[in-house]
């Protein structure tokens, strides 16, 4: 049974390289373990990690947390109601159609507001 130790050359996949390639044992554990390898091609400094297959799927997992989803958290002012004047930006609670967001004045009578499901026109000042 040959050890292996610092100085010897083992083969280990190169994240930089993104291949195979041999590697030099610079570091290693009391109990013989290799701790860090650096790459013969690329000079490259890693921890050695034992090949394993059952590592493989965790670091597909990792590359996705990256995508931030912006969802608009809608906090409602008041209740809708027709008697009253609506703003362009004005989050309104509509017993109905449930929180919805002023997005224009059609006219004085008509407000433009976006729920949830869709577009509705709604009545002001009557
Ligand atoms: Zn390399």
């Amino acid at each position: 049974m040959s050890q292996s130790r610092v100085g010897q050359e083992i083969e280990a996949f190169c994240g930089r390289c993104r291949m195979d390639r041999t590697h030099r044992i610079v570091a290693q554990d009391p109990d013989g373990s290799i701790k860090k390898v650096i790459c013969g091609m690329c000079n490259s400094y890693r921890n050695y990690k034992q090949p394993s297959p059952r590592s493989t799927t965790k670091r597909a997992a990792s590359r996705t947390s990256t995508s931030t989803v912006v969802e608009e958290k809608l906090f409602p002012s008041r209740n809708y109601n027709m008697k009253e004047s609506y703003k362009e930006g004005e989050v309104i609670a509509h017993p109905t159609f449930g929180v919805g967001k002023v997005l224009s004045e059609r006219d004085q009578h008509k407000i433009e507001v976006k729920f949830a499901d869709g577009i509705r026109i709604l009545l002001q000042n009557r």
